[in-house]
């Protein structure tokens, strides 16, 4: 039998990009073959998700030994609440979906789904039950279609339609001569950022998990578009628990719980009136970005 050798730097390297940027990743180990390096418990089980509470118990973590990320993280997600992350740029958020998809271990404390230890369930049970909408998708270089169906192979071509029509994608595809057709070419780059977070959307409503994570997914759409995929997703989210990272605050006014991290600690939690009332971090960043808003700037991109 022939033998294919690939560089095992290589494989490093395709790894640390795909935890970089939280991609399909059931998908790429399923080309590649490579073994993650978090292994599953000898006898780990399947998660059961009946309600998709979460719970971040004093999560300590760090990408290396010397330098502490997060520092004793503790919240709690009731079942199918919305709740927002915000918080400046390097303060965290995206590390804590990192931790919770299982592409790292805590350093200390735990992370439970529905009350069990995400260590102790087989990863491939975790990685089925939560959705993902990265900061930066990675698309294949196949059609539009063939990439919104990654988030459920099986799907009808009528499920996979109505995802895109959910996630606002259907008058930039009837634009196009080959419409849903059209390849996306090497990494998506023939689309916009704006149309590559719309097929990563696409890709998780069709998936449609107990649980649902957004990072920052629609900051490359302008204000307007922002708002009417936000609407969408608000409709199809309303039996999902839902974590939203948000970059423009005015998106998540309406989450029912907002969690403020700053430098690896959630500082701040409540509703968007009580954090307003309490008149610390979260209301001095309102502030600001009303400010923004009344100069019609949009806000730095982070
Ligand atoms: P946020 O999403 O709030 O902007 P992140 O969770 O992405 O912040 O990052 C928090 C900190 O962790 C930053 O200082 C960042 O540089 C660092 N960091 C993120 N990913 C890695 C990684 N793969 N290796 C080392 N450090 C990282
Ligand atoms: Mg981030």
């Amino acid at each position: 039998m022939m033998q294919i050798f690939i560089p095992l730097n290589f494989l490093g390297f395709v790894y640390r990009e795909m935890k970089g940027a939280l991609a399909n990743i059931e998908k790429m180990f399923s080309i590649l073959d490579v073994k993650p390096a978090i292994e599953d418990a000898s006898e780990a089980a399947s998660l059961a998700v009946a309600q998709g509470a979460i719970e971040f118990r004093d999560v300590h973590f760090g990408y290396n030994a010397n330098r502490e990320i997060l520092r004793g993280v503790r919240f709690t997600v009731a079942p199918r609440q919305k709740v927002a992350i915000v918080g400046a740029s390097g303060a965290g958020k995206s590390t804590l979906f990192k931790l919770l998809f299982r592409f790292y271990d805590v350093n200390q404390g735990s992370i439970l789904v529905d009350g069990q230890d995400i260590r102790n369930v087989s990863q491939d049970s975790l990685r089925r039950a939560i959705g993902v909408v990265p900061q930066d998708t990675v698309l294949f270089n196949q059609s539009i279609l063939e990439n919104v169906r990654y988030g459920r192979v099986n799907a009808s071509d009528e499920d996979v339609m109505e995802a895109i029509r959910h996630a606002q994608l259907d008058t930039f595809i009837q634009q196009l001569p080959d419409g849903v057709n059209t390849m996306v070419g090497e990494r998506g780059l023939k689309l916009s950022g704006g149309e590559k977070q719309r097929v990563a959307i696409a890709r998780a409503l069709l998936k449609h998990p107990p649980i649902m994570v957004f990072d920052e997914a629609t900051s490359s759409l302008d204000s307007h578009s922002e708002q009417g995929i936000l609407r969408a997703l608000q409709e199809i989210s309303r039996e999902q628990t839902t974590l939203v990272i948000a970059h423009r605050l005015s998106t998540v006014v309406d989450a029912d719980q907002i969690l403020v991290m700053d430098q690896g600690r959630v500082v701040e939690q409540g509703s968007h009136t009580e954090l307003i009332a309490a008149g610390g971090h979260y209301a001095s960043l309102w502030r600001m970005q009303q400010r923004e808003r009344a100069m019609d700037v949009e806000p730095l991109a982070q």
